[in-house]
């Protein structure tokens, strides 16, 4: 316990660990210590975003909780970038350190099956579900919600990881097959497809004294269950728009959680959100708050975890975000990347006006994976969504 305290906060001085040494590590690192603290990330890899922008790093095992309470023995308070580490690790640093949001967050949302079960029992409308554990009850579950519908795994699934769409009757074979075989625990949640009007998301932060500080809804459009742009104002009614932000305020309280979360959600034709998902941490769709509203999500994330007061969440203008995946470094026809991949050109990209890169400092572009991504201000947000996927368009060696 090395860093100066007041009224239970954590201040500038204090050591901050932070579970994950990904690209959310990373951008958490840079604006903690811009603002004083130190920061050590642990991490199951030495070669992490994280790595360049921390005071510290830990490598170990997640599932090693005797790694885990010494690497948290230095630390003022422990968050985290990344959910899928096991329940033990969440105990193990709790006991020793105070953990944002408690471990008992992430056992909620890191299992599709146990989080649609919270959602239902505090009234939150999500998609219709059923929780499948079997080739039977997948049957069963086909019929009952109708088609089309997709499978997921309950756990360890992101960014369209563990996913299969079902269409047909005759989907459901290979459907399971696909998803059952490499399965640990075998339980998958069906959903019914929802015909969305849009995908929005609610970034916001929850400080220890119980306040909400919510920045505006969000429009993200995802391209093979991969968010690709995120843009602000989202061009909602008013009415759904604060529909989803209040939602948000009500479960992240319900959660009890302390931290930056964001909540993802359908926005159906008929103007109804319907929750998708909650991620307990900060979110790749908050990423244009780094440049475009009054704190970043990162910044807000240190304020919550340490006990300070939250930051404005204003948007200062219209502004959008489009991810970079390793595609742009070049696919060859049978969608593999060639012997050596070719850097985009991030000339070309800077090139459009009002254009930032952020990249994440990982070496191995691979199909699908988050090498980065471009952040665009302008006066409406059309030009802002045009600016950053022309600037993409510019830059990329593969399909943009
Ligand atoms: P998820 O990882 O569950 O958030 O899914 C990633 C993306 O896949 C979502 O953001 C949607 O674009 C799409 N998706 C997932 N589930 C559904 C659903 N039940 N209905 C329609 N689209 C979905």
């Amino acid at each position: 316990m090395s860093g100066p305290r007041h009224d239970g906060a954590v201040l500038p001085g204090g050591v901050l660990g932070i579970l994950g040494g990904g690209q959310l590590g990373a951008m958490f690192a840079q604006a903690a210590r811009r603002m004083g603290y130190r920061v050590e990330a642990i991490s199951d890899v030495a070669d992490c975003p994280a790595a360049r922008h921390c005071d510290r790093l830990h490598v170990g095992d997640y599932a090693d909780t005797t790694f885990l309470t010494a690497a948290a023995a230095n630390l003022d308070v422990v968050t985290f970038e990344f959910e899928n580490v096991p329940s033990a690790a969440g105990a193990a640093l709790a006991a020793v350190v105070p953990v944002r949001p408690h471990p008992d967050v992430l056992h909620t949302t890191q299992d599709r099956a146990r989080e649609k079960a919270f959602l239902e029992r505090h009234g939150f409308a999500c998609a219709p579900h059923r929780v499948v554990r079997s080739r039977e009850d997948l049957e069963a579950a086909v019929v009952a919600l109708g088609l089309p519908a997709v499978l997921k795994t309950a756990a360890f699934g992101y960014d369209g990881k563990g996913q299969r769409r079902i269409d047909t009757p005759a989907d459901v074979a290979a459907a399971w097959e696909a998803l059952a075989s490499g399965a640990g625990d075998r339980t998958f949640v069906l959903e019914g497809w929802i015909d969305f009007a849009c995908e929005a998301s609610v970034v916001a932060a929850r400080g220890l004294d119980g306040a909400v500080a919510a920045f505006p809804t969000f429009r993200n459009v995802h391209r093979h269950h991969i968010l690709d742009v995120s843009s602000v104002p989202a061009g909602l009614p008013d009415r759904v728009a604060d529909a989803a932000t209040a939602i948000t305020a009500r479960l992240l309280g319900a959660l009890d959680l302390v931290g930056t979360a964001c909540v993802e959600f359908f926005v159906t034709k008929g103007g109804e959100v319907l929750v998708n998902e909650i991620a307990p941490r900060t979110h790749n769709s908050g990423h244009l708050t780094i440049e475009a509203c009054e704190t970043s999500q990162f910044e807000q994330q240190v304020r919550a975890v340490c006990g300070l007061p939250l930051g404005g969440t204003r948007a200062i203008g219209p502004a959008a975000m489009a991810n970079l995946l390793g595609d742009c470094w070049g696919l060859d026809a049978a969608d593999r990347h060639p012997a050596a991949p070719i850097e985009p050109d991030w000339a070309a990209a800077l090139a459009v006006p009002g254009v930032r890169l952020h990249l994440y400092g990982k070496t191995h572009p691979r199909a699908g994976r988050k090498m980065g991504h471009l952040t665009a201000l302008a006066a409406t947000v059309d030009e802002a969504v045009n600016r950053v996927t022309e600037a993409r368009r510019r830059a990329c060696r593969g399909p943009a």
